[in-house]
């Protein structure tokens, strides 16, 4: 059985689908400060093995040691903390509580247990205002708020744990753009009031729920001066966690690798590729860029093909319609239990 940390979240509950589809059981510990309850039932109807769910936080270190007695777990996959830029300029200590003080009380209740394989989820954060595109894994890192620094720590963390025990087995994924959801339309991202990410957003704009949407900043050095990103499907995110997965089970070690398509696509393709899709109108605007925003991103990809045996095999199109089902079959979310 796999663990999955804050698996009732947005990457984690497709995450867990992809497992289940690998034929592995998963048990999702998450204490539900970002997702609701309804998410495991939707799972439960999608994943073809069995869901087993504990409601707690990963700093509950009864509640971890209670989840390591009772499964027999083999891995864990650790997807649970805060992930939104501008509110950790705010509150840095629960940040670094969370996220940090979070990673420290799963790694020991690992270590405590004996398991020792663990996928973590980083993030392109963590090249900071790199411009060098595309971004090969070697780039240096820097961090510009405490989110990515949270992150930042979390990898040396993780380095060091593997220096000084080689029997840990550890992936840091570094996700670019993540977007779209399951093609069932059964589970997607549902962000809490205003999406501070472009694709929730270009959704509501397109059902209706937003007037229009701020494209920020339209003097870039980019083919149309708007921002470039590397946008990736979820489900090819997902997958791509399993085929880590594979790898740590065949190699060892520690493994440092992008997730990402490996091409970059600006704000106005995106709006682009959603009108077509959803057959609406998105109106936007030009406004001021937003603050720490780079020109463009994307990701080098040759590490994950070779290490991983993992591509990303869904196109623009395919996020876009999947995102858009999601958001014509959920216009409110998920419901809230
Ligand atoms: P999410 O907020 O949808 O999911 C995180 C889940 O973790 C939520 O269900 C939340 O309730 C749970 N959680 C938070 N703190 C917890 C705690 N202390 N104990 C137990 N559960 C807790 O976020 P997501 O988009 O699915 O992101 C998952 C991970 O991927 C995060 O670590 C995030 O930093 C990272 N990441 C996300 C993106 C992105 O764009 N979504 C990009 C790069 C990296
Ligand atoms: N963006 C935008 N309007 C929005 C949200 C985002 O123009 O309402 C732009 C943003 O400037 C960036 C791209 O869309 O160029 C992706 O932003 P997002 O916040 O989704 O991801 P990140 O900044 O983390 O790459």
């Amino acid at each position: 059985m796999i663990l999955v940390t804050g698996g009732l979240g947005y990457i984690g509950s497709h995450a867990c689908v992809s497992l289940s589809n690998a034929g592995q059981e998963v048990a999702i510990l998450d204490n539900l400060s970002n997702s609701k309850a309804s998410v495991l039932q939707r799972l439960r109807g999608i994943c073809p093995n069995s869901v087993r769910f504990e409601k707690g936080d990963i700093r509950d270190k009864a509640t971890l040691s209670r989840l390591f007695g009772t499964y027999q777990i083999s891995a864990v996959m650790h997807f649970a903390g805060l992930k939104a830029v501008g509110e950790s300029t705010k509150s840095p200590i629960s940040y670094y509580d969370n996220n940090i003080g979070g990673t420290l009380c799963l790694l020991e209740a690992m270590t405590t247990a004996g398991v020792k394989t663990l996928v973590f989820s980083s993030s392109a954060t963590v090249y900071g205002d790199s411009c060098n595109v595309p971004i090969p894994e070697e780039s240096l890192r820097s961090a510009t708020n405490p989110y990515g620094r949270s992150k930042l720590f979390i990898e040396d963390i993780l380095a060091d744990l593997h220096s000084s025990d080689d029997q840990w087995r550890i992936a840091r994924l570094r996700y670019f753009n993540p977007v779209g959801a399951h093609e069932s339309a059964r589970i997607g991202e549902d962000p809490v009031g205003i999406p501070a990410n472009l694709m929730p957003y270009i959704a509501q704009v397109a059902v209706g729920h937003r007037e229009r949407l701020n494209v920020f900043g339209g003097d870039y050095p980019t083919r149309d001066g708007t921002g470039v990103r590397d946008y990736v499907h979820v489900m090819d995110l997902a997958e791509g966690h399993v085929a880590a997965l594979r790898a740590l089970q065949r190699q060892g070690g520690m493994l440092t690798v992008n997730l990402g398509t490996g091409s970059g696509t600006s704000v106005l393709e995106i709006i682009d590729a959603f009108s077509r899709v959803s057959h609406r109108d998105i109106p936007y605007q030009i406004v001021e860029r937003r603050p720490g925003d780079v020109a463009q991103c994307y990701a080098a990809v040759a590490h994950a093909e070779r290490v991983l045996e993992w591509k990303a095999k869904r196109n623009l199109a395919d996020m876009c319609a999947d995102h858009w089902r999601w958001q014509v079959e959920n216009p409110n979310g998920y419901p809230q239990s």
